[in-house]
């Protein structure tokens, strides 16, 4: 067993221990082999004694032994699953893990769970998860249905284009261009809101998108620059991220909508985690050298 491997599985057997001894439910595996071969457990120490009371959240998960968490997995920096070695990384899926650890949760025993953007509600209103981390907008709208604890980053919404076009430059290019997002998103909504002009394509995720780029079904691919800028950083050839962001997109963890302790302890992992945050974005996103600062949390009601 490599170090980091054996690390997570001392950690994993740890935490089991201190769970078996506060919880009445045994502790259930989460993920298991490969896709746990890449785990931080050794970044993110597990957490003992965790004041966490009135979370039904939280509760649930101290008698499944697990914590379920809702990610991306095909957006490089942020979500993303290697599909030959199983290894989770990026920004999103250390702040996962992170929030895992502080709740005392081994990285062994966080079961991910593949969630695209126009189902995030609903699994958080079905009980799917727990929490969801992939890239997720706090908006007035998804606040009706859902708790958002953050937010944890900030970008804007950008376009990626094939790296010859010299066409679109910007949004105020897009008049007569077909462009490509993900359903249920927030840069769909706003290009069937307010560019009129603009033909929209939908798939699940931004992946099919990219796809659709490449082989000339659409002109651009819009959503968050962050996002996009892992798609180009992968084909430096083929792609390129052009203009300025034309929206702002703050980043939330989604938790159930009557969960409100679950949310604020996540805001005091982030108010009081300022140097966990910045490790954990220098080793992801920020590992291009692109330095920006962690947003304050609000308390979203
Ligand atoms: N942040 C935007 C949203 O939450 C776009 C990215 C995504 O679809 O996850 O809709």
């Amino acid at each position: 067993m490599r170090l980091k491997g054996f690390l997570a599985a001392a950690a994993a057997a740890a935490t089991a221990l201190s769970l078996a001894a506060c919880s009445s439910g045994s502790p259930a595996s989460g993920e298991s082999g490969a896709a746990n071969e890449g785990g931080s457990a050794s970044e993110f120490p597990v957490a003992s004694n965790v004041e966490l009371t009135d979370s039904p959240t939280f509760d649930a998960m101290k008698s499944a032994g697990k914590v379920r968490v809702g990610v991306k997995e095909d957006q490089p920096g942020l979500g993303y699953l290697d599909a030959v070695t199983g290894e989770r990384s990026g920004f999103d899926i250390d702040v996962a893990r992170w929030i895992a650890a502080e709740l005392g949760f081994s990285t062994d025993q966080i079961e991910f769970q593949k969630i695209p953007s126009a189902n995030r509600e609903q699994a958080l209103i079905n009980g799917d998860i727990d929490y969801y981390v992939g890239t997720y907008s706090i908006t007035d709208k998804r606040k009706d249905q859902v708790g958002f604890a953050g937010p944890y980053f900030v970008t804007g919404q950008g376009l990626l284009v094939k790296a010859d076009n010299t066409d679109i430059t910007s949004d105020k290019d897009l008049a007569g261009k077909t462009v490509c997002s993900a359903t249920g998103s927030t840069p769909i909504q706003n290009i069937k809101d307010n560019y009129p002009d603009t033909k929209t394509t939908e798939f699940d995720t931004y992946s099919q998108c990219v796809e659709a780029l490449k082989d000339g079904s659409v002109d651009a691919v819009t959503t968050d620059q962050a996002i996009l800028i892992g798609y180009a950083a992968q084909e430096p050839d083929a792609l390129k991220v052009v203009g300025e962001p034309f929206s702002v997109e703050k980043y939330g963890v989604g938790v159930p909508k009557d969960d409100a302790a679950l949310r604020h302890f996540i805001n005091k992992v982030f108010t009081d985690g300022g140097a966990t945050w910045t490790k954990i974005y220098d080793a992801t996103l920020g590992a291009s050298g692109t330095k920006v600062e962690q947003p304050a949390v609000d308390d979203y009601e």
